[in-house]
């Protein structure tokens, strides 16, 4: 990823967007905010975003993946939404710990000040207190150096919980004055089949509860399954108030999410957005990203990859891992199916059953015992038939485990976090997380590097000596282990510089067999798959013959 480099700053003042949803969740304000996000920077501006959620957790990282789908770990090693991996996906705009806040962060920071004394004896309020934490924190994006801030607010129009957030946008949107910011409200056009009609009552209500408190959407952007009439565009701007122009249509896409950018340009989006934030730009460069959904569509080859893991009933639990596997096959003009198996399914019913057929095995990342032994099985299923493995962080620790039990006959080799009194704790608590009493934000996060030893697959695949990557875990391979496991032929082909934390293994005489303690489905982008996958998907396809 890379910042973008002007000559010159495009706008004298970051611009403001704000993205609100209506009506529904999961209408894919990520996607949208991040295609916008998109569209501006190939245009050549320098954009942020961030992403506002109204729940009271400090960030998501104590929530389960049912609750919150995954937790996307930035570069800075915040524990965040996974809307900043579209953002980031999308824009290959790197996010920070500014481009997340929520209710209890933004609570925290307001408390500790009134403990401290800060408000000099004023009555802490959510009008203007916490409105104004959260103005401070939507201005931390809008640095000098930035030509458009877009901050999405999450939850839908009509929460009890976002108010603080859309009053505080108000505000801001006026003290920036006309031209300098937008309000863009993405809103639902459903078709109720019984009446055969698209409908825009609730389109028209969510814009109404908005304007109740404030808000005037500028743009309104409608998800719908079929396409609008311009009778459908007409009442919408009528009713919403807005202009003609400025009433969008985002259906459903075909093939992928990465079209989503491609169609809203057809509608001149990022043209009307310009316009009415008066900023100049060129024409969007949209080359790259054109090539690398044709690749999406006219994909004639196909792999299935099993993902094994405990949250696999929701897609959102594990998105980047998904959208990494997707790249790695659009570089390789390949569909990938995948085929979600639950980790304690495999204790049940047995590897040979669950996974006949595949091209490739991937282990993700997690916590806690419950389908450990189901995933121990399914690794030994791809070890000994020679499947293709790809593991990611606890993928990584139970390969280890799987290898401790199997080829080195440790018996009962476990890790720490799942056996504390175990004899062979081959996976053992950090050092320095041994003092750790906190559970949010406490875990070895963000962006670390990793030495990577000549001859091995990991250089082949990364093509250099170093590489960096971003990290949540507690517990790390037992270095006491080393020796036995290089004897019975597993290499530590990836460490840390200073030679003390496994960050890379692999089985030099399978096929491909590889695994990191690290997540490098947070670093692959639709038209730079990360090399630890796009080898993957090309050995799975060599399995497949
Ligand atoms: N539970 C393991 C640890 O804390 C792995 C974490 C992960 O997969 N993200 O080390």
């Amino acid at each position: 990823m890379h910042k973008i480099e002007r000559k010159q700053r495009e706008t004298t003042v970051a611009k403001h967007i704000f993205i609100t949803g209506g009506v529904v969740s999961s209408l894919g304000k990520g996607i949208t905010a991040a295609s916008i996000g998109m569209l501006l920077k190939q245009r050549g501006l320098s954009v942020r975003l961030q992403k506002l959620d109204p729940y009271i957790n400090v960030d998501p990282g104590t929530m389960s993946p049912f609750q919150h789908g995954e937790v996307y770990v930035t570069v800075d090693g915040a524990e965040t939404d996974l809307d900043l991996g579209h953002y980031e996906r999308f824009t290959g705009i790197y996010c920070s710990r500014d481009s997340n806040y929520t209710t209890g962060k933004i609570y925290n920071a307001v408390i500790t000040k009134e403990r401290r004394g800060d408000y000099l004896g004023a009555t802490v309020q959510v009008i203007p207190h916490i409105t104004n934490e959260i103005k401070d924190a939507i201005r931390s994006i809008a640095s000098d150096d930035v030509d458009i801030a877009i901050t999405e607010i999450g939850g839908t129009a009509g929460d009890i919980e976002s108010l603080p957030f859309l009053e505080a946008i108000r505000q801001l949107y006026l003290e920036a004055g006309k031209g300098n910011a937008l309000f863009i409200h993405l809103t639902l056009v459903p078709y109720i089949r019984a009446a055969g009609e698209m409908k825009t009552k609730p389109a028209q209500q969510s814009a109404s509860i908005l304007r109740s408190i404030g808000i005037q959407p500028d743009i309104l952007i409608c998800r719908c399954e079929h396409p609008m009439s311009e009778e459908h565009f007409r009442k919408l701007a009528l009713y919403c108030n807005v202009e003609r122009r400025a009433v969008v249509e985002e259906k459903d896409v075909q093939h992928s999410i990465y079209e989503v950018p491609l169609e809203l340009h057809k509608q001149g989006l990022d043209n009307l957005v310009l316009d009415l934030l008066k900023v100049q730009a060129r024409q969007p460069d949209l080359a790259a990203w054109s090539r690398m959904i044709n690749a999406v569509t006219s994909a004639k080859k196909n792999v299935e990859i099993a993902v094994v893991g405990k949250y696999i009933t929701l897609k959102d639990s594990y998105k980047s891992i998904y959208e990494a596997i997707d790249h790695a096959g659009f570089a390789h003009h390949t569909r990938v199916t995948v085929r979600r198996v639950d980790a304690e399914d495999v204790e049940k019913h047995g590897a040979a059953k669950l996974l006949a057929g595949i091209h490739g095995l991937l282990i993700p990342g997690g916590f806690g015992t419950r389908g450990i032994e189901g995933k121990l099985l399914a690794i030994e299923h791809a070890r000994t038939r020679r499947i293709p493995y790809l593991g990611l962080c606890l993928g990584m620790q139970c390969a280890v485990i799987e290898f401790a039990r199997n080829v080195c006959k440790l018996a009962g080799a476990t890790s720490e976090e799942f056996d504390p009194k175990a004899r062979h704790q081959v996976i053992a608590l950090m050092l320095d997380q041994k003092s750790v009493t906190q559970m949010g934000g406490t875990m070895r996060l963000g962006q670390y590097p990793c030495v990577i030893r000549n001859h091995t697959l990991a250089r082949a695949l990364h093509r250099a000596a170093c590489i960096f990557e971003r990290h949540r875990h507690r517990y790390e391979f037992n270095n006491e282990y080393l020796k036995t496991f290089e004897k019975h032929g597993m290499a530590f082909s990836g460490m840390s510089p200073d030679g003390k934390l496994v960050e890379i293994i692999e089985l030099p005489g399978h096929p491909f067999f590889i695994a990191t303690q690290s997540h490098p489905e947070f670093q692959s982008q639709p038209t730079r798959p990360h090399p630890l996958f796009r080898g993957f998907i090309a050995a799975a396809l060599k399995h497949k013959g």
